[in-house]
């Protein structure tokens, strides 16, 4: 019996809404100082986080690693490198970026001037997920910052040893009044989402988004949400097949083993043109990952046993198991799937209906290449699309009939990479963007701003609206 409170005591308590209510209360206390909106703040949290990625580079990479065995390489391109450029870019646009941006006036304002000013909004919410989950925590509470808001971030709880990195760091590097990590699950998001908001911006799947959006309705806070998809990549039969597979391979397997929210999901091709394909990507996969896959210290693991069986329940369905034409090797106890394809599964498989967030990739055939575009267009709009070309009227046509978050042509994933192009989801792949000066604007609120003076007054505007006023 005298073991029953020290238990008790031991038993970590859940944050709750008393909790985020405070956090939040704490939060806009902040906000209110004023002390987040001027330029030094924000240049002074950028550069701890400079400071932090420079500092902790070893540890982060080490998280990273317990997570998703994520090789040291993608980790340093793909996570590391993508928030050091982030920094970088808002500090030097930065000044750039706040500046009020001067608007064209009417004639009903003669004489004035306008300018659209950007201001914060206030506290603000990143909830994140576990794929890329240092950039894709970090990346987004950089635009927070740099638009001057107070931000609690939210990591995702699959991704454990991040996580509570993230915590650990940013209590370490960062301002604590003003920007937090809250770890949890389910039940300590659900309390953080009771609360208002300024902002909640949300990376994960659209299941959940549907729930974040709910949340958000209610206090009427706006959202952005960074949603997945079948991202499609469709192969012509005139391309440069060597370099086509090398960068499929990048976009698929290269991609945290398909475990991204633009790795390639699906392709199209001709039913000609498919087995050249195969031989190609065979090739490249043994190039890239050796004889035996399950051996290569080049590619991630999946995540958690969870999606380890999701993976293997879409390998096992009896609509697709005899369709495998490279790999199908897996190890339950070290969460390993070798890249795997399949040729011409089903449409109704779940392979094809699900977003496979994996490294299975299934090879749809068509008679005509342009065939594609309806099959594209027959499923939910995709973050991403890719087509391999040499044919610019296919472009063309591909671009203006293809509706998708973002696209590339001839390339995968790299368009993430271009931080003057807007990231982000359409319809069902989601709402908002970020990148660049698209972070700055998604936490921004564009205010309109009219300056007029005393002089050049006339009654006209005013009533009575006399018969001479009324005629002119
Ligand atoms: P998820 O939606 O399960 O989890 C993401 C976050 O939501 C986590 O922080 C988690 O704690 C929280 N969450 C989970 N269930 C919740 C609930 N019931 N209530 C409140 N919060 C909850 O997504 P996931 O499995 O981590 O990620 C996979 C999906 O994310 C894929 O669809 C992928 O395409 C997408 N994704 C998108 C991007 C992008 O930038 N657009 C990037 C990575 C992943």
């Amino acid at each position: 019996s005298s073991k029953l409170p020290v238990m008790m005591e031991e038993k970590k308590k859940t944050f709750d809404a008393s909790e985020a209510a405070l956090l939040v209360k704490e939060l806009n206390e902040s906000f209110r100082t004023g002390k987040t909106k001027s330029y030094e703040w924000r240049v002074s949290q950028l550069k701890s986080i400079e400071k932090m990625v420079v500092e902790r580079e070893k540890d982060i990479c080490e998280a990273l690693y317990k997570d998703l065995s994520k090789p040291e390489f993608e980790a340093f391109v793909s996570e590391i490198a993508m928030v050091k450029s982030s920094c970088k870019e808002a500090l030097k646009e930065l000044k750039h970026w706040m500046k009020p941006e001067k608007a064209k006036t009417s004639m009903e304002t003669y004489p004035s001037s306008a300018e659209i000013v950007s201001e914060p909004l206030g506290a603000v919410l990143v909830i994140s997920t576990w794929n890329y989950p240092f950039s894709l925590s970090v990346k987004p509470v950089i635009g927070a910052i740099t638009a001057g808001n107070a931000t609690v971030l939210k990591p995702s709880e699959i991704a454990p040893a991040t996580s509570s990195l993230l915590s650990k760091l940013f209590e370490e590097y960062l301002d604590r009044s003003a920007v937090r990590v809250v770890e949890g699950d389910v039940p300590e998001t659900t309390a953080l989402l009771e609360q208002k908001w300024d902002k909640i911006f949300y990376t994960g799947s659209p299941r959940v988004g549907r729930i974040i959006m709910t949340a958000a309705a209610k206090h009427l806070t706006p959202v952005v949400l960074e949603l997945g998809g079948k991202c499609p990549a469709v192969i012509d039969s005139d391309v440069d097949l060597q370099v086509t597979a090398r960068r499929i391979i990048a976009g698929k397997w290269q991609a945290n083993n398909g475990q991204a929210c633009i790795s390639v999901d699906y392709i199209i091709t001709t039913k000609d043109f498919a087995p050249k394909l195969i031989d190609a990507l065979r090739k490249g996969i043994e190039e890239c990952f050796g004889t035996d896959p399950m051996e290569s210290k080049d590619i991630s693991r999946i995540v958690s046993s969870n999606h380890f069986s999701r993976l293997q329940s879409l390998m096992d369905e009896y609509k697709v198991y005899n369709k495998i034409v490279v790999g199908g090797q897996r190890n339950q106890k070290e969460l390993k799937i070798a890249p795997t394809i399949f040729l011409d599964v089903p449409g109704d498989s779940q392979l094809m209906q699900e977003e496979i967030f994996g490294p299975l990739l299934p090879i749809i055939t068509v008679e005509n290449v342009k065939d594609s575009i309806d099959l594209i267009n027959s499923k939910p709009k995709p973050l991403a699309a890719y087509l391999f070309t040499n044919n610019d009227k296919l472009k063309n046509y591909f671009v203006q009939s293809v509706s998708s978050g973002g696209m590339a042509i001839n390339d995968t994933v790299l368009h993430v990479t271009v931080s003057s192009l807007p990231f982000g989801g359409v319809g069902e792949s989601g709402m908002g963007s970020y990148h660049g000066k698209f972070s700055f604007d998604a936490f921004s609120h564009k205010k309109a701003v009219l300056y007029r003076s005393f002089s050049g007054d006339s009654s006209v505007r005013y009533p009575p609206y006399t018969p001479e006023k009324q005629k002119l």
